[in-house]
């Protein structure tokens, strides 16, 4: 095993964890929720309790949000320039690089998956969505237009931050999707009220100790963990908030923007998917397949933009199959502790139960199971990497999200033209991402054109750069990440001058 995540180590950060206070961060200080409330925190691959967290309830929330105001608008970070700001992002980027493997040992022991994704993906990328937005701290701006020469005045435009920002975030990717609304809202001059998902609130907490260890002034971050229903909620209703960032399901998605309509809070919606897959038989097959199997397992299936409905050509169809069976069934799962693990548990047993339900579901509809469909063991909740042919548009494997490790594939044929197939792709709700596998590019950027989703991958895709993220349709509301992320922490503002 590698040295950083030896047994000793493990053990030294469970028994920490389970000694640790359960506490809030409110206004720079470490508080009990006022109530009084903790709840358990389970590991996903054994069910075993690892720690309690606060239950933070409104009265937490009116505090935190009070000390958020307070910080937006007297102190030090209202006062401070924005290459200072950016300074305390980079000290945070860097922070989170130094105690990278300790993050991803946490994350994988709340959430269950593989410490060498945790370590590569959630807690590697976490810096540099830091680093990106720090470089935008000083870039915001408004405009002069050109106007009239001759006019006896002219307007401008200021790009004023939001205010205090309540970001609501999911189990999935915990510290990453915390990091990702964090971000933009201190790059911009917003302070912000994190609430972490109930299953997974480890990581923003200690994401929290490390913003003060850096030195963030008291109320810009503050961490209140607590159920969805009950702090989320009193984040979403409170009149001090002016802008609700949330990552999660479509289903808690709709209910925050009716509930934000009272107040016209501002949201930002990144919202679930049932992302396309689309594969033609001039594409390197097994390249394609390997990428495709691979996709449905990390994270379990437990990422928004996976590809999860896949449409294949007749003619490659049982080859395509046969492949994505054969990489499915040689997928490690195991507890995410495991060195050897690529797929780890499902976050929660009432999750576990939903995704065989849903496979149960399908194959009740005359849809073929290939491989997969089952339990593994009966400790922790794991589930085996599934495949099912035969799905058809209507039914509830090829409409709803899934969130767990199973693809259902669809063929289309010689017949049907880059409508049809884009019509194919676009009959869902949703509209996260779509990926696309040909070797034409008339193909690739025909379909890039006509499918409605927020991010198109073709052949795999590449680049790294941050990349506006969101969804058409059900799939959310604004973007995240690069210029457009930015400022939808910001207000624009015309001032008209007359002379
Ligand atoms: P969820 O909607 O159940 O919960 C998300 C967060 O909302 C949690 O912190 C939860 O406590 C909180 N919440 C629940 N009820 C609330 C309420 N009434 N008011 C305010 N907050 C409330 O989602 P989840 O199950 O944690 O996450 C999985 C979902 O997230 C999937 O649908 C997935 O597609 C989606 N997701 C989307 C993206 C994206 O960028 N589009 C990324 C990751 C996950």
């Amino acid at each position: 095993m590698n040295a950083p995540f030896a047994p000793s180590r493990v053990d030294g950060v469970r028994a920490a964890l389970l000694e640790r206070p359960s506490q809030l961060l409110i206004g720079g200080e470490w508080v009990d929720a006022q109530a009084g409330g903790t709840f358990d925190v389970h590991d996903p691959a054994t069910g075993e309790i690892i720690a309690r967290a606060a239950e933070g309830t409104g009265a937490d929330i009116d505090r935190a949000v009070a000390a958020a105001r307070k910080a937006f608008v007297s102190g030090p970070w209202a006062s401070m320039a924005p290459g200072g700001r950016a300074a305390l992002m980079l000290k945070l980027a860097d922070a989170i690089d130094a105690h990278a493997d300790e993050l991803a040992l946490l994350e994988s022991l709340d959430g269950g998956n593989p410490v060498s994704s945790t370590r590569h993906v959630d807690i590697a990328w976490a810096p540099n969505s830091l680093r990106h937005m720090a470089g935008w701290a000083d870039k915001i701006a408004g405009e002069v237009p050109l106007g009239n020469a001759g006019a006896p005045g002219f307007a401008y435009t200021l790009r004023e931050a939001i205010g205090v920002v309540g970001a609501i975030t999911p189990w999935n990717a915990p510290f990453l999707m915390a990091v990702n609304k964090i971000a933009p809202a201190l790059a911009t001059g917003c302070t912000v009220v994190l609430k972490p998902a109930e299953l997974t609130p480890l990581t923003a907490i200690r994401l929290g100790e490390l913003a003060m260890e850096v030195g963030f002034p008291a109320g810009v971050i503050n961490i209140v963990t607590g159920m969805g229903g009950v702090a989320g909620q009193a984040l979403v209703d409170h009149p001090d908030v002016n802008k609700i960032s949330f990552t999660g399901s479509t289903r808690v998605g709709r209910s925050i923007l009716a509930g934000a309509a009272g107040s016209m809070k501002r949201v930002t919606l990144e919202l679930g998917g049932k992302s396309p897959i689309i594969l033609y038989p001039d594409a390197d097959i097994a390249r394609a397949a390997a990428a495709i199997a691979q996709e449905i397992c990390f994270k379990t299936g437990q990422f928004c933009a996976a590809g999860t409905r896949l449409f294949v050509h007749a003619e490659v169809h049982d080859q395509v199959v046969e492949a994505i069976a054969a990489a499915m069934k040689q997928i490690r799962v195991g507890p995410g502790l495991s060195p050897e693990t690529q797929m780890g548990p499902i976050v929660c047993e009432k999750q576990m139960e939903r995704v065989l339900d849903y496979i149960a579901q399908g194959a009740a509809c005359g849809a073929e199971l290939v491989t997969g469909g089952k339990r593994i063991g009966d400790k922790g909740w794991f589930v085996e990497p599934t495949l099912i042919t035969g799905a058809q548009g209507h039914m509830s494997i090829a409409r709803d999200e899934i969130f767990g490790p199973v693809l259902a594939t669809m063929q289309f044929g010689a017949g049907d033209d880059l409508d049809a197939v884009a019509a194919m792709a676009n009959d869902t709700d949703y509209g996260l991402a779509a990926k696309i596998w040909t070797r034409d590019l008339g193909t690739a950027h025909g379909l890039a054109r006509r499918i409605g989703a927020g991010t198109i991958t073709i052949n795999g895709g590449g680049g790294s750069s941050p990349m506006p993220f969101g969804g058409f349709k059900q799939s959310g509301l604004g973007r995240e990440g690069g210029r457009e992320g930015v400022l939808a922490y910001t207000e624009i503002k015309t001032v008209s001058v007359g002379f």
